[in-house]
């Protein structure tokens, strides 16, 4: 990786952490999911609304955590606001794979603005932090729809 490219990464990141984009619960969320890294103490609820076609038309977080898992979750729910929650699935699947697996290149294409956690493969107790909004993302598409209140 280049000099420019890292600091460039380094930037999206800080960038990130300092101001978290969707960093709010959703209104009318229909599914939710908290996630908790021990190993960092990172704590994060990931609250979804999905409409009948699957499509994630809002997605926010809170909690508190360390800068990368702050701003994992802040480039996650821009990289899948307006995806299907396929498309979101996949995106988590390279994304898994891009900081877990050193020989992996990933799709630059699909991942954007998140191959600014590539490097975060050679900090392995890091991978938990990145990963983390992504592993509570989906436990949210996978929980079991959530009433919205009709108060
Ligand atoms: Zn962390």
């Amino acid at each position: 990786m280049t000099f420019e490219l890292r600091e460039l990464y380094q930037q999206t990141i800080l960038d990130h952490n300092r101001a978290p984009r969707n960093f709010r619960v959703v209104e009318g969320a229909n599914r939710v999911a908290e996630g908790y890294n021990p190993l960092c103490g990172d704590k994060l609820k990931v609250s979804l609304r999905v409409d009948d076609a699957d499509v994630i038309e809002d997605v926010g977080f809170v909690g508190s955590g360390c800068a990368i898992s702050k701003a994992a979750a802040s480039l996650m729910t821009e990289a899948v606001k307006g995806k299907t929650t396929k498309q979101a699935e996949d995106i988590f699947e390279d994304f898994h794979r891009m900081v877990t697996d050193a020989g992996y290149e990933p799709d630059r294409k699909k991942l954007g603005k998140l191959l600014a956690f590539s490097g975060v493969k050679q900090f392995p107790a890091r991978v938990k932090c990145a990963s983390l909004p992504w592993h509570t993302l989906k436990a949210a598409i996978e929980s079991a729809n959530v009433p919205v209140s009709t108060e």
